[in-house]
């Protein structure tokens, strides 16, 4: 069993918010267990909740849209919430069912160790660009501890502010060139961590 697969069963073992009590099926997320790029959204929806996967309805739909785009796949990718259960009438997350699920989002991204993050919305905006607001900084990017974060619009608010779509789009297009940036970025650290090469032996001048 793979620590992703251990860590789906802690959460779905989880009963640390009382949102338990009225969820059908917890959302871990899903995707590629090493994926370059992983997509934060808020919480499940209805759907979501029934069968138990990340962003199925139709700002889901709208995701996969945007994904190939740029010739990207869900199964490329992960995709998860920043909280796993779905809070009642889709009601806003609670801040301290935020800060309980934290430790498993945690535990993803530390599992996933992905090269990009892209927070989907205000609520996954607020987790790593504290302070700030998503009109003002989507389609912009921050880097650290070597991961690249991006912030764009939920995909569900495009379905709400048709203008958004293209938004949307547009913001997704810059995600190719981060990547390019991302891996180079990595390549760098990765040179500055290697051990320096040892000195070639310096050469006897012969005599004869
Ligand atoms: S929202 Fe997260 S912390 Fe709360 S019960 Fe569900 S899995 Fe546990």
């Amino acid at each position: 069993m793979s620590a992703l697969t251990d860590l789906n069963t802690g959460i779905a073992l989880c009963r640390q918010c009382e949102i338990v009590n009225t969820r059908t099926k917890s959302v871990p997320g899903e995707g590629a267990e090493n994926a370059e790029i992983m997509f934060i959204g808020e919480a499940p929806g209805w759907n979501e909740d029934q069968q138990g996967r990340p962003f199925i309805g139709a700002a889901g739909q709208f995701l996969d849209e945007l994904l190939a785009s740029i010739n990207l796949k869900r199964a490329g990718v992960y995709i998860a919430n920043v909280i796993k259960c779905r809070p009642p009438e889709n009601r806003d997350p609670l801040p301290t069912e935020i800060a309980n699920c934290q430790k498993w989002l945690d535990r993803q991204i530390e599992l996933i160790s992905p090269k990009i993050i892209v927070t989907l919305g205000r609520y996954s905006m607020a987790k790593f660009f504290p302070g700030k607001t998503i009109s003002k900084i989507h389609g912009t990017s921050q880097t650290q501890n070597g991961i690249i974060y991006f912030a764009m619009y939920h995909p569900a608010a495009a379905l709400h502010q048709g203008n958004l779509r293209q938004t949307l789009k547009e913001d997704m297009m810059k995600l190719p060139p981060l990547l390019a940036q991302a891996k180079a970025l990595k390549q760098k650290a990765a040179e500055a961590e290697a051990p320096p090469k040892p000195e070639p032996p310096v050469q006897q001048l012969s005599m004869f």
